[in-house]
């Protein structure tokens, strides 16, 4: 137990995101122009002018990752040239065709365009009505329904949100938690400004719910946010509520706020419920990270929010320095801004339930097939729109690990996964729900030709290996 080191009371302080609003006051910009003089200073020498070009990249951006790319382009790939090639690892569900955007959902972009109204800077966190509508559509994440306004941050996608809550909530030193298997972009985030990334686990034997005792653990008083995604990418779990009680208990023992990127909110299947981590709790202070993404299935629209849900007033100038995060790109899209209110509320639900419809009853076929492949254990997912599949090691020991098994996946069938690498998470495939049930079903044949290929010749050799020793 961390005890003696846990924070005593909830005080937040914004990290360094409040010192730099947008035209800032003069002496603070006085002392910025000193402090960047030092800066100087101490890297070219006293006032030394440049005597030839000396361009650098910043640490930041050096120090900016994508994992899952990193990962990717250092495989060996050629791909079986008499089998078409079948990506279960593309993240964007428009990517095929059989998913697209409702009509409605694109006529309230023509009608935002042609209205003429749309074209300039709006208010830094978004336009009113925008935010209004927001503020309904996410009434049922607070206990009592009813969210103002002003607490909608309208920003440039889900990822922009995320980047938001982290820089405003954490500086260098402090610790976000975040989950063990998990979307990679919470780590590309924090790691080039040196906000260190500490990963709670996930448990695939019962239903992706976090190791709370092992969670508990990590918390210190540089602890800065506990991060939950929940339906998760890359597992598909759904918390119920009694989960989410135990993870905001531990948040309110220990004072800190959480980060709850809640893309996949309406992605659930039939017999889950999807609960806000914000609506059972009045006590912790949440930041609710949402956006059109993936449901409208518009993910180049770059269209994403931030909920603030603080009772208590707990977050102190963490909300400010929010704030001043959206003016750093002077705000959002305002053309799908101008959208959003028709969006939100004339997109039919029989588009919705298609779209559930299509992503169940491909998590059904592929976990029914997986299911039956010996050396494979799929996990069946309640929402979003992936499946993770666990590979038996010593029946593949044929392969290094799970990025060597997608290698050669791809090298003898066409069929990529991505890595549970990717995800932090060696050992296991995270395969995509959003192809069309054709492909899916094809892909899951030659994953099983590919295990079964595998898997014998490893026994034969495992034979071979005893006949020799005697
Ligand atoms: C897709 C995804 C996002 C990013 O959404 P954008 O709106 O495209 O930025 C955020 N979190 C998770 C878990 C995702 O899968």
């Amino acid at each position: 137990m961390p005890g003696s080191a846990a924070k005593k009371g909830y005080k937040f302080q914004s990290s360094t995101a409040v010192a730099t609003p947008i035209g800032g006051v003069k002496d603070e910009v006085l002392t910025q122009d000193v402090e960047s003089q030092k800066i100087h200073e101490n890297a070219f020498g006293p006032a030394k002018q440049r005597t030839g070009w000396e361009i650098k990249a910043s640490a930041l951006s050096l120090n900016t990752h994508n994992r899952i790319r990193n990962i990717v382009e250092a495989m060996q790939i050629k791909p079986n040239p008499n089998k078409a090639m079948i990506p279960l690892s593309i993240g964007d569900p428009t990517t095929f065709g059989n998913l697209k955007a409702a009509d409605e959902t694109m006529k309230a972009v023509l009608r935002s365009l042609e209205s003429g109204k749309f074209n300039g800077y709006a208010h830094t966190q978004g336009h009113e009505t925008s935010r209004q509508a927001v503020a309904k559509y996410s009434a049922h994440q607070r206990p009592e329904g009813v969210i103002d306004p002003s607490d909608v941050l309208l920003c440039s996608g889900c990822s922009s949100a995320l980047e938001y809550c982290i820089l405003a909530l954490a500086d260098r030193g402090q610790n976000v938690l975040v989950p063990r298997p998990g979307f990679c972009l919470y780590h590309t985030l924090a790691e080039g400004l040196d906000i260190e990334v500490r990963y709670y686990e996930l448990l695939p034997e019962q239903k992706w719910r976090a190791d709370l005792v092992q969670l508990e653990s990590l918390i210190d008083k540089n602890t800065a946010a506990l991060l939950i995604n929940n339906p998760s990418n890359p597992c598909g779990s759904v918390y119920d509520e009694a989960h989410l009680q135990q993870l905001v208990a531990i948040c309110e023992r220990h004072y800190i706020p959480i980060i709850a990127d809640e893309i996949y909110e309406h992605f659930v299947f039939p017999g889950s419920r999807h609960v806000a981590v914000s609506s059972v709790t009045r006590e912790v202070p949440v930041l609710s990270c949402g956006g059109l993404t993936k449901r409208f299935l518009v993910p180049g629209w770059r269209m994403g929010w931030i909920i603030v849900h603080d009772q208590h007033q707990r977050l102190g100038t963490a909300v400010t320095g929010l704030k001043n995060m959206c003016g750093r790109i002077l705000g959002s899209n305002t053309i799908i801004q101008g959208a959003l209110p028709d969006i939100l509320t004339k997109t039919p639900q029989c588009y919705f339930d298609r779209v559930i419809e299509t992503l169940y009853s491909n998590a059904q076929l592929a976990y029914k097939m997986l299911k039956q492949v010996r050396g494979l254990n799929p996990v069946m997912p309640n929402g979003a729109m992936y499946m993770m599949i666990g590979l038996s090691k010593e029946h593949f020991s044929a392969f290094k690990d799970d990025t060597h098994f997608v290698q050669e996946l791809v090298n003898e069938q066409s069929v990529f996964c991505l890595p549970g690498s990717c995800f932090a998470y060696p050992g296991y495939l995270r395969i995509v729900l959003t192809v069309p049930s054709a492909m899916l079903e094809e892909a899951c044949v030659r994953i099983a030709e590919f295990c079964y290929t595998h898997y014998k010749k490893d026994n034969r050799a495992l034979i071979e290996d005893r006949l020799l020793e005697d």
